[in-house]
């Protein structure tokens, strides 16, 4: 969505020991090695590659570029970065060594190359090489690559590409954009065929090692902050004995770990699920599967009508016409919370770094529409990297989604997404997916909208005055 995401939400945790490859949480790694921080941007709230994410990332280098960038049994991160659409920084080897970027009406993911990658892999596509004389003015000056100074063009260069610029040995000394195909280049005396982009520089230090090896790495820091929120659990559950406990579980995973800290502090607790009826597949029955695991009570709101009727008054539900929450979710959870308990202490899986909106959000709360909800973060201040860690660590089942490169769990249809995600759901899910397009088709038919409001997502956003009720006759 082209809503601009925060700058700066806070420290940003993420370091990496070159002793054990693996990410760390904190200044100093298990093994005892001294840990360096990752140049990531902010708000950096980096999460594990899944091997589809990985797989995605090599297919798009290996595409442009004729070879993966990840090798084999390395451990990645990807890193939102703030952007139009969706932009992905890779970290691997301690450092950022690419980037990824979604061009939605191309329907096609761009690598934004780093020089770093290159201590990872061997471009064969898109690389120029320069003779040694202009390496300096290039590697320490960012200078163009100018046409006096080219050796080699690789033929599959257009004009507007990303390429990596290469001494005769090979090494790489920058990266850039073309600026003319490799026909042109071979022919041209003088003037300008790469522009040199600089970059934050990013040390980039190849080693094996897997996700038990990271959990090992940050055993320390992972225990500091369980030990913080289950504490935090326990005092917020100790100053209101009059409310029974529950977990609000949504199928995520930040609530699964709230779900284990929460295991941890009070034993079991009830799982709070609101079905609005908009769910992946995926979310049902990972809802089944950590209630079977963990042998708890599942208590959910029914799906209903709700989102139906409000739709075929309102039309689909957009980012700044959010209807959608209060009528499928907190006006539903209310009502329950009211015939069940009366009142509830809800723990849910809220964290800072999600958004500036949360970042600044206490730790406990009553939302407004809610307020027989007493709501609080546990792992307020955790990064995903802690969530992540502290699930994998407890070999707890989480949705099987995230190993789909779906990695935002919630309504199917969420007018939040992303086309990349939008797009990654039309192929993961068609039926669902060609279900909402109906609906949505019905609507832009009935509004006189243009198709494109449909296939450029411009449904997500409501235009001035179009979401003014008393107009739609
Ligand atoms: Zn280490």
């Amino acid at each position: 969505m082209a809503q601009m995401r925060p700058s700066y939400l806070g420290k940003i945790h993420l370091r990496w020991c070159d002793t054990c490859h693996v990410p760390v949480l904190a200044r100093q790694c298990a093994c005892g090695a001294a840990t360096r921080s990752i140049p990531v941007t902010p708000p950096g709230d980096a999460r594990p590659a899944f091997p589809s994410d990985v797989a995605l990332v090599n297919r798009v280098y290996a595409d442009h570029f004729g070879a993966p960038l990840i090798p084999e049994g390395h451990l990645a991160l990807l890193n939102k970065v703030p952007e139009k659409d969706r932009m992905e920084e890779v970290i691997a080897g301690g450092g950022i060594a690419g980037i990824i970027r979604y061009f939605p009406h191309e329907r096609r993911w761009e690598p934004v190359p780093r020089p770093e990658a290159c201590t990872l892999f061997s471009p064969t596509k898109r690389y120029v090489m320069v003779s040694d004389d202009a390496v300096p003015f290039i590697r320490d000056q960012g200078m163009s690559v100018l046409a006096p100074g080219l050796v080699h063009i690789d033929e599959n260069v257009q004009a507007g590409d990303e390429v990596f610029i290469l001494a005769p040995d090979r090494t790489c000394i920058g990266v850039g954009r073309a600026k003319v195909d490799a026909a042109t280049a071979r022919g041209m005396t003088k003037g300008s065929i790469v522009r040199t982009r600089r970059n934050v520089a990013s040390q980039v230090i190849p080693g094996a090692a897997s996700w038990d090896d990271a959990i090992r790495a940050n055993s320390h820091e992972l225990e500091r902050a369980e030990n913080e929120a289950v504490q935090f659990v326990r005092d917020v559950a100790g100053r209101n004995p009059h409310l029974p406990p529950n977990v609000s579980y949504s199928g995520g995973k930040d609530s699964l770990a709230t779900l284990l800290v929460v295991k941890k502090a009070l034993g079991k607790v009830p799982l709070l699920f609101a079905d609005t009826g908009l769910e992946f597949p995926e979310t049902l029955a990972n809802i089944d599967a950590v209630a079977q695991e963990f042998d708890l009570e599942v208590i959910r709101t029914a799906g209903g009508s709700a989102f139906w009727e409000t739709f075929e008054r309102q039309g689909p539900p957009a980012v700044n016409a959010r209807w959608c929450c209060r009528a499928c979710k907190l006006t539903p959870v209310g009502d329950l919370i009211r015939k069940r308990w009366g009142e509830c202490l809800s723990f849910i899986g809220q964290r800072r770094y999600e958004s500036l909106t949360r970042a600044r959000s206490d730790r406990v709360w009553r939302n407004r529409n809610v307020r027989a909800q007493l709501s609080a973060a546990p792992i307020h201040n955790w990064t995903a990297l802690h969530v992540w860690l502290c699930i994998f660590k407890s070999g707890a089942p989480y949705n099987s989604l995230y190993a789909q490169n779906i990695d935002r769990i919630g309504c199917f249809m969420c007018p939040s997404s992303d086309m990349a995600l939008i797009h990654q759901i039309e192929n993961t899910h068609a039926g669902l997916w060609q279900e909402w397009t109906g609906k949505l088709r019905q609507w832009q038919e009935g509004a006189g909208l243009p198709a494109s409001w449909i296939t450029d997502g411009c449904w997500r956003l409501r235009q001035e005055g179009e979401d003014d009720e008393d107009s739609h006759y």
